[in-house]
């Protein structure tokens, strides 16, 4: 696989770092690198346009903010690429109007805008499902017994706060990983936005520490707070509209995390749940409340 990265800023130099250093350099044919200061809007794209792009498979483009990601499209042709990986580390960076335009210009490649970028699982998409093996949503192997022993990263965050994590966690009380994670994981530090983000109602960040979170739990096979439905509680169907289900930021962002079950009641699943707690106020009958107790993660 032949990629081609596109990157700005600091988000974007922690990205193309960790991936070149970490398994993707012999896969890398160009780098492209754009100012961090570009207009919001730009009037000539062309000027802009990069000279002598490679033919490559996949393009990643990192940390470009406003218009000039509408070059995609030309450099999709320029290159031959198949598939496209545009993250999303900010509110602002590439507001909707813009990501269909995106879209709309580019009828001959996949293109993806995972929000964070370390929520990206595989497409069904050959160029970006290969990227996934190694980089995205994370994935860990944890050995354990009362304390954690080893910890491998099965898949990592591409910006690398996932390998930071799991070296972290070693010799850590089992019952205290899933939050020592996460607050290593804020000592990162992690580079997506602490701005919220109006389109699920959580920032960036957050929405980037319940996924190192939850692949602490999945790999250990249990959480210790998960918020939890009290389904002789729950109504569920028409009464309620499934307001919960309207406000969870993971269901916002993809996640099946409150999951509709055959009584129109909700379940949540407490690998995913990131315990911001926005649901629980908006239950108009009180069905929701945090557990403090092991709670199992079974395997979806
Ligand atoms: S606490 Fe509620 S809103 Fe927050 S992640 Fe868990 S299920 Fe979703
Ligand atoms: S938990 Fe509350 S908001 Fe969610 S489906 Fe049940 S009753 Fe409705």
């Amino acid at each position: 696989m032949r990629v081609l990265i596109l990157s700005s800023g600091e988000y974007g130099s922690r990205i193309v770092n960790h991936l070149a250093t970490h398994g993707l350099s012999s896969s890398i044919v160009g780098l492209e690198e754009f100012e961090d200061n570009l207009p919001e809007f730009i009037d000539d794209l062309t000027e802009y346009m990069p000279e002598n792009l490679p033919e490559c498979d996949l393009i990643i483009a990192v940390g470009l903010f406003g218009d000039i990601n509408l070059l995609i499209s030309s450099i999709v042709k320029e290159t031959g690429a198949k598939s496209v990986i545009m993250p999303i580390h900010h509110p602002q960076q590439i507001p909707a109007g813009l990501k269909q335009e995106i879209k709309d210009s580019l009828q001959e490649a996949t293109i993806v805008f995972p929000k964070p970028f370390c929520s990206l699982t595989s497409q069904g998409d050959r160029y970006i499902d290969k990227f996934v093996e190694k980089f995205g949503k994370p994935e860990l192997e944890i050995e354990a017994d009362e304390y954690i022993k080893k910890v491998q990263v099965k898949r990592g965050a591409p910006c690398g706060s996932t390998d930071f994590v799991a070296k972290k966690l070693l010799g850590v009380p089992v019952e205290e990983a899933e939050f020592e994670g996460g607050d290593k994981f804020h000592n990162y530090p992690c580079l997506a936005s602490m701005n919220k983000d109006s389109a699920t109602g959580d920032t960036i960040l957050h929405l980037a520490g319940y996924k190192t979170k939850e692949a602490i739990k999945r790999a250990l096979g249990f959480t210790y707070k998960s918020a939890v439905v009290d389904l002789e509680v729950c109504q569920g169907g028409e009464d309620c509209e499934h307001l919960c289900r309207e406000v969870c930021p993971n269901v916002l962002s993809g996640d099946s995390t409150i999951k509709l079950r055959d009584d129109e009641k909700v379940d949540i699943n407490p690998a995913s749940c990131g315990v911001c707690e926005i649901c629980i106020p908006e239950c108009p009958y009180g069905a929701i409340e945090i557990v403090e107790e092991k709670i199992s993660c079974k395997k979806e």
